[in-house]
Formats: structure tokens, sequence, C-alpha cells
């Protein structure tokens, strides 16, 4: 039976009233359903005695510390909730250096001496768990045989229920950290980058009169992501293995015509996403839009923004969900960065901003930004941070799968700089040029019949090639991958630009305690800042020829693989910012570092052997019955045409089976190794894919072993 048919059986029983795979529960209306399995703010007012709710909200409002003495009301209260809604057991879930979610069931039975079981869940248990960490990385900060590491209760990102058609899960969001108190997660980082930006922002925000207690730092992601028909998941170990197709010739039709984007929703792909966001929306998780992407059976999902904590918290579940979901719809969501070779990669944007306690958001420019200064002043310190930091950025959202998109010709370039926009752009040069405040009249767009309504036209265009662009009242950090974590990129963001307000407000306090006005003390501070960092910022084509030239030029950093860039997570401009913040210890970073860089190694060994295999078992074989075919069928010239490609192919595959050898490999030094992984290990397989994509072209189609392209990306 061709894969075709196969494939339209399989799908058939997903019927579309959604009888066949467990339907949703349609019957609770939806605005009932938001957040109805969260221990949110609400629950607890309800559920807490008066004066333990009243200090917990603000304990969480003032980022102080926890009352532990608060813990056993909250737990009690926390059970109970949980088990009205079938939970029997809590999980302390958390977010090891491996950029996953981790989580260790425990029930909340405990059998008592009569033969029955009782239901207990103390405040200890709910502020402390002990994990085994030894299996988790922790780039040497503990020999395995310390295995001690703790979770700890984070009571600034809520509790929720995880329903399963079997039972009720408690999971309770929580930091990792080692006996000797070193972060061992992401989340631990992100809270202290927060604390830090929100200790240097409020200090500068006294300086334009204004008294606030704590300002935030924002986050909301746009996710894009594949999905597929799972029969063919199934029937690529590549993809099994490696979350990436490690061969697949390019189909005859690409995205070229463009028909996907923002094309209508294929039924079922729409009934997965509508479970799937009734799914967040119980969590709490407020999804926002959901559109197709550019690339063939490519969509993207985003949430309304939310502080960062909770927001990379929320993100990691929506990975989590947006995988579970398919597979009840016969499909595999495929978070990889690039799934498909020459068809566009995912991507994650991470739109991020600051704002107070009151509600104001400090980059939001109003309608004339020339003559807003404080906007001016934290705009500037961003500009001045991410120029700064140019090296840290990159190395935060490294990964083997970024190693695709950035520095491949594709969205967005490894090269960090900044797109302000037209207007803005207008702005700080006219500043630097020390002349008055520029501000373009609000303007509108008339669409040439009165029936439509005229658009207010924005002070800039979009810019879809810049990894790093401002848009309207945040800024777009552009380049992290699709699989990734926001806890890093985040804290990386939160620290730098901290430093560059305080190092700003710093000036400006100096400039102000000589009796100048605030404008006649800022301006010249802006005027300095941005002549000095302006290197970064650019409007053009990210993505062309003349922009990587021209960012030569400029002295800007071009670090297009992993190991080019992770070593500026210790650079020292990175070491001292870090540690001046308390984000991250020297010896916390260089643990990071270590991690990361064996992750790279250890994920490209397995995706050689996994293309060895597949080349030597699967592809090989159907390329030598063909020939044989072809032989028996007295066509020798085709045959031999075909024995010069398995040749070539039986060349490369020894040759990548050398590379890969540990006796070939610099094992002495982690950075060596992981260059050679790339330089070497990774070029071989190339060659491997080359001829086997080659071999596709040419072997008989009811041979080839592996679902093609064309099949996978548009069978629907
Ligand atoms: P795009 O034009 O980039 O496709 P969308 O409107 O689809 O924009 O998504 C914008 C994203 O930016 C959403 O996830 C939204 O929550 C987020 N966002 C908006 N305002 C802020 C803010 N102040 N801080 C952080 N993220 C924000
Ligand atoms: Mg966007």
């Amino acid at each position: 039976m061709s894969r075709i048919r196969q494939h339209n059986v399989l799908a058939a029983q997903w019927a579309p009233d959604g009888t066949s795979l467990g339907a949703p529960d349609l019957t609770v209306p939806d605005n009932q359903i938001f957040g109805q399995n969260v221990f949110s703010a609400a629950v607890q007012r309800q559920r807490l005695p008066k004066d333990v709710y009243k200090k917990l909200s603000q304990t969480l409002a003032k980022g102080e510390a926890l009352d532990t003495s608060l813990a056993d009301s909250v737990a009690l209260a926390m059970k109970e909730w949980a088990m009205e809604k079938g939970a029997t057991h809590y999980a302390h879930v958390f977010q090891p250096l491996t950029g996953l979610t981790a989580e260790k069931h425990d029930s909340f039975y405990a059998p008592t001496d009569e033969g029955t079981a009782l239901a207990s869940f103390s405040g200890k248990e709910l502020i402390q768990a002990e994990p085994d960490a030894s299996s988790f990385p922790t780039g040497g900060i503990r020999a395995t045989f310390e295995a001690r590491g703790y979770t700890a209760w984070d009571p600034t990102s809520p509790a929720f229920i995880l329903e399963n058609p079997n039972g009720a899960l408690l999971c309770i969001p929580t930091a990792f950290v080692s006996w000797t108190g070193e972060a061992l997660d992401g989340k631990i980082p992100l809270l202290r980058s927060m604390d830090a930006l929100s200790k240097s922002a409020t200090r500068a925000l006294k300086l334009f009169g204004k008294g606030v207690d704590r300002v935030f730092t924002t986050v909301g992601p746009e996710q894009e992501y594949f999905l597929i028909d799972e029969q063919y998941y199934f029937e690529r170990p590549d993809l099994l293995t490696t979350g990436r197709t490690l061969f697949g010739a390019k189909p005859p039709k690409g995205h070229e015509l463009d028909d996907h984007y923002f094309g209508s929703i294929p039924e079922r792909v729409l009934a997965f996403m509508l479970e799937s966001e009734r799914e967040l929306a119980k969590l709490g998780i407020p999804i926002k839009t959901r559109h197709n992407e550019v690339a063939p059976a490519q969509y993207e999902i985003a949430p309304i923004f939310e502080n960062s904590n909770v927001g990379s918290d929320h993100q990691q579940l929506t990975m989590q969900i947006l995988q579970n979901v398919a597979r009840k719809y016969g499909l595999v969501a495929l978070l990889h960065e690039k799934p498909f070779a020459g068809v566009n990669g995912s991507g994650k944007h991470n739109n991020w901003s600051m704002g107070t306690d009151e509600g104001e958001n400090l980059l939001e420019p109003g309608s004339t930004p020339g003559e807003n200064l404080q906007f001016l002043f934290f705009c500037t310190a961003v500009i001045q941070a991410v120029n700064k930091h140019q090296g840290l950025l990159r190395a935060s959202i490294a990964s083997p799968g970024q190693d695709h998109r950035l520095g491949a010709n594709e969205a967005p370039p490894a090269i960090i700089s900044i797109f302000l926009g037209a207007e803005l752009e207008k702005v700080f040069g006219a500043i630097e040029q020390g002349e008055a405040a520029h501000s373009t009249p609000e303007s509108f767009l008339g669409l040439g019949t009165p029936v439509l309504p005229p658009l207010p036209l924005h002070g800039g265009d979009r810019n879809r090639t810049s990894p790093f662009a401002f848009t309207g009242n945040k800024f777009e950090f552009r380049a992290l991958g699709s699989s990734m974590s926001l806890a890093l990129p985040n804290t990386v963001l939160n620290t730098i630009v901290a430093e560059a307000i305080d190092y700003l407000a710093e000036e400006l306090e100096t400039a102000l305690a000589s009796g100048r006005s605030l404008e006649d003390a800022l301006r010249p501070i802006i005027q300095r800042s941005y002549a000095g960092n302006k290197q970064v910022v650019f409007g053009g084509d990210g993505y062309s020829e003349e922009w990587h030239a021209e960012a030569q030029r400029r002295g800007l950093l071009n670090l297009r693989a992993t190991p080019d860039a992770l070593p500026y997570l210790i650079s020292d401009d990175t070491i001292t910012a870090f540690s001046n913040y308390g984000v991250l210890s020297e010896r916390e970073l260089h643990a990071r570092y270590d991690v990361f860089l064996e992750q790279y190694i250890t994920k490209l060994n397995i995706e050689a052997e996994t293309t060895a295999d597949i080349a030597r078992t699967m592809l090989l074989p159907a390329a030598v019955r063909y020939k044989a075919e072809l032989l028996m069928a007295e066509e020798p010239e085709l045959a031999s045409d075909l024995g010069e490609l398995i040749t070539d192919f039986v060349e490369v595959i020894r040759a990548l089976e050398q590379v890969n050898l540990k006796e070939s490999q610099p094992e002495d030094d982690t950075l060596k190794h992981a260059r050679f992984m790339h330089d070497s290990v990774f070029a071989a397989m190339s060659e491997v894919r080359r001829v086997a994509d080659a071999l596709e072209k040419v072997v008989a189609d009811d041979l080839w072993p592996l679902p093609k392209y064309s099949e996978i990306l548009f069978i629907k």
C-alpha cells in the first residue's frame, strides 16, 4: 500500500467531530475555563485564612522574602483544592540545565497502621524537596557522589493541575539548587536578574520624579512549530531520535508560492489548536494569536505577555501541551529549530519590556518620543546594553539546532543588531547632533474609499530581518530557537540592561547634582551613549551580503556556530556584570558553559551515529536493491550511473564513521572537541546527506524507505 493511502486510513481515525480520539469537553463555556486549574490569587483569597493571604500577597507584590511559617496554611489549602480537582499526587516542577522541564511525582497518600491511607501535604513538603540531583547536569558544581540538590517552592509562579485521563497532578513550580547553594536551573538566575533590574529601574525612575516599589520585566513569546502526521514521524528514525530530518531532498514545491503563510488553517490542525488553547486556558496561559507560518506545515502560537518568571514557566508548559495534544489528533508537534533542510526553520520571538507595579510600560514612547525623556533614557540603556554584550546575547541562544538558522542564510542572522525604526532612529540621530526634539506628527493612511476607516500610520515600517527590533513599546529579541527555554536569554537581557541603567543613572545623578534641569542633564548623556553604541543600530536587510561586510567594518561580532558563541558566557564582561548583580557567580557561569558544550558534543554525536546508521542500514540497501533491479531489467547504463553514486555513498559513510570514532576526537579539551564536532563531524554528516539526497532522486519510490518531504510537509 502506498504511503499516501496508508496515511488516509490513519487520518480517518480522527473524525472531524473529534469523537474518535477523546473529544474535549465543550460543555463548559470558555469564560469559565480560564485559570480553572490554577491555584490563582483568586483561589488563594477564597481558601486561605485572611491574614495568611494578606501576608503572602504582600510578599509577592514587593518581591520580599517569604515568611516560611505561612507554608503550612498554604500547603493545606493547596492540597484540599488539588484533591477536589482529582489530584492524587503532587510534583515539584523545575528546569534543570538541560533546558527541559523535570518533575518527580509524590503521592499525597501515606499508609496508616490500620491498613488505610491518609492524605497529607505539609508546609515542609511544599517548600522543599530533594530530588536525586546526580542525574542532572551541574557543570562540575558537584561531583556525582555529592548528589544533594534541592527544589524550592517559587510562590511567585502559581501552582497548577495537570489533567490526565486517569488522574490529575498538582504541579508546584520550583527552583533547583545544589547543596552548596548554587543555582542548577534556569529559574533562579532569572528571578535574581528580575530583582537586579527592578532595583536599577526604580533607582532611575526616582530621577524622573517617580517613586515606585517595583519594576517587572515582561515577556511575550511567539512560538513557531511544525505539525506533521505522526505516521511519518514514526517512519523517520532521524526525527524520532534527533527531532530533525537528517536526510531529505528538497521537494519540488517549497514555500516559493507563499501560499501557506496566514492561509486558512486546515480543519484537523484547527481542531488541535482549539483543544490546545483550551488546555492552556485552564492553566491560566493567556493565548492570544494563532496562524500559519511561512513554511508549509508550520504554525505559530503567542500569548499575551506576563512577568518574565511566570511567562517563562508558561512557555515551558505551552511547549509540553502542544506536544501532548497533537498526539490526540494523530499529529506530532516538532519544536526543533530546523526539522527540514531547505525549508524555513522555527524560532521563538521574545518580546521584552519593563513595567512598573503601577502598570506603566517603560518602553512606551507615546506620541512624541523625542520629548519623552524617560522613554529615551530606558531605550538608550537597552541600546548600550545590547551593543556591549552582543556576544553574550548570541551565546544565550546558542544550540546545535540554532546552528542551522543563525549563520546560515536564514532568519535572523548571527550578527546581533538593533532595528529602531525610521522615526526613533531620527530622534536619536537628532539628539546625537545636538538638535532639538524631533517628532513626526501622527499621520493616517487613507484607503481610497470612504467606507474603510483611515488607518493610523506607524512611525516605522516593520523589519523582519532584524534579530533585535523595537516594535512599538517593547523590544523583540527574535533570535531564540523554537525549542528553547526563555530563562537564559531573559536573564541576560535583564542583567545587562540593569547594568546599563545603573551606568546612565549614575551619570544623570551627577549631572543633576550640579543643578541642571532634567532635560539639560540628560541630553548630553544620551548623546554620548548613542554615539558610542550606535554601531549596533541597523535598519536595513539583515540577510544581505552587504550587511555582513558592513557589520564587519563596524566591528560587530558574527558568531556563526555554537562553539564560537559559548565562550562569551565566561568572558570578563559577562563575569563582571553577572557577579556585580548577583545573578550568577563565576562558578555558576562556568558550570553553564561546560554543560552547554557537553550537550552540544553529545547531540552532534547522536546525530552523527543516527546518520551513519540510517545511511548504512536503510538507504544503502535500498540503492543496492534498485541497482540489482536495473541490471535484471537490462538497464546497464542506469545501473552504472547508480553504481557510481553508491560508491560515493559508501565512501562518505565510512568517512563519517571514522571521524565520529572516540579515538578521532580531541576529548581532552571540551571547546576544541565542540569545534571538532562542528567542523569535522557535522561536515561529514552533510556529505552523507548530500549523496543520500541525490540517491533519493533516482532510487525507485517504492524502494525508498523514508517518507519524503513532499509527503511529510504537504499531507495534512
Ligand atoms: P507580531 O507583530 O510580532 O506578530 P503579535 O501581536 O503577534 O506581534 O505578538 C506580539 C507579542 O508581544 C505577544 O506575545 C505579546 O504578548 C507581546 N507583548 C506585547 N506587549 C508586550 C510587553 N510590554 N512586554 C512583553 N511582551 C509584550
Ligand atoms: Mg514577532
